[in-house]
């Protein structure tokens, strides 16, 4: 264990020498957080320690009593004499990957990351490293990202048509992060946007924490009879095929995400149209922030981790998989 700075135990990734868990699943004493997202931070622990631009969300996803502090991305914290620091994974707003250092060994935990652009997060800044541990969620060759301006683009010109076909555009995104990114890439001068409930409260952090938004109207707060077919409704997946859809009269529904690049997902869930734009890295993204690390030993965890895991050890990388309990979101 002397050698080993992080390691995995029944609570999660654990750094014994500075006693603190990284993304814990279960509740612990002292837990550093790389991002909102409820695979990575879970309620229950005594302390957080996360970025000054995740505080908000952060705090909405655990509640208001939880204890949180928070670091500027590059600023150091000694925990038990390891330093500690948060840089860019340009995944959602304020996440970071976790760098740790002790006695010349430095440990790099990424998150969920992204190397696309994205207005509404820092970029993705590659950390050099002796270890580096990488998600997978899109860690297969099929797996590239068309340009997101044109992706973007794509949405925007759907809206225009469903508005001249009489139909509302029903939007189907991640609550946290992706919705944001889409409501920064719409042109208001279309028409109005609105968001479901579930979007609210996230919307009004990232708006709260400085990111620049198009303004929005809660679903809710329209008036009885509206007509909905300049709109457009962006909404979390599980709206899909409920009866909340009904008062929006005829309407056309799109989803955005990684997994709209495999064909039969659209189809199989019944969805209108779909967009490819994921908040992680595509194969050609992962294999590069991969490379830019310099790191001598690969630690995969969720996500396609036995295919990665493989292709880097054809390239004489010491790579093996992490069986962690982080979740690839399926809505991203
Ligand atoms: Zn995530
Ligand atoms: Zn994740």
């Amino acid at each position: 264990m002397s050698s080993t700075l992080l390691a995995l135990t029944d609570a999660g990734l654990y750094c014994p020498t500075g006693d603190f868990y990284i993304d814990p699943w279960q509740p612990v004493a002292r837990a550093v957080i790389t991002h909102a997202h409820s695979d990575h931070a879970r309620p229950g622990s005594a302390a957080y320690l996360a970025t000054r631009d995740s505080e908000r969300v952060l705090r909405t996803r655990l509640g208001a009593d939880a204890h949180i502090e928070t670091l500027a991305y590059g600023e150091i914290v000694s925990i038990n004499g390891v330093d500690v620091s948060f840089h860019p994974a340009g995944h959602i707003l304020g996440s970071a990957q976790v760098r740790v250092a002790y006695r010349g060994q430095v440990w790099v935990v990424s998150g969920d990351y992204k190397t696309d652009p994205d207005v509404t997060c820092a970029p993705f800044e590659p950390v050099r490293c002796h270890t580096f541990m990488t998600e997978s969620t899109f860690g297969l060759p099929i797996y590239r990202w068309p340009p997101q301006a044109s992706v973007l683009a794509q949405i925007n010109d759907w809206w225009r048509r469903n508005q001249e076909a009489g139909r509302a555009s029903i939007l189907y995104a991640y609550a946290l992060g992706k919705a944001q990114r889409l409501i920064a890439g719409l042109d208001p001068t279309i028409g109005p946007i609105f968001v479901h409930g579930a979007l609210v409260r996230i919307t009004e952090d990232y708006r709260a924490s400085g990111v620049a938004l198009p303004p929005v109207q809660y679903v809710g707060d329209a008036p009885r009879g509206f007509d909905w077919s300049q709109a457009l409704i962006l909404a979390p997946p599980s709206a899909h095929g409920t009866p909340w859809l009904r008062r929006f009269g005829p309407f056309s529904t799109g989803f955005a995400s990684g997994w709209m690049r495999i064909r039969g997902t659209r189809r199989r869930r019944a969805i209108d149209r779909g967009f490819v734009l994921s908040d992680h890295a595509d194969w050609p993204g992962l294999l590069a922030a991969i490379d830019a690390t310099g790191a001598e030993r690969v630690w995969v965890t969720h996500g396609y981790a036995a295919v990665l895991v493989r292709w880097l050890q054809e390239q004489g990388r010491d790579a093996a998989v992490l069986q962690t309990r982080f979740e690839g979101e399926v809505g991203e």
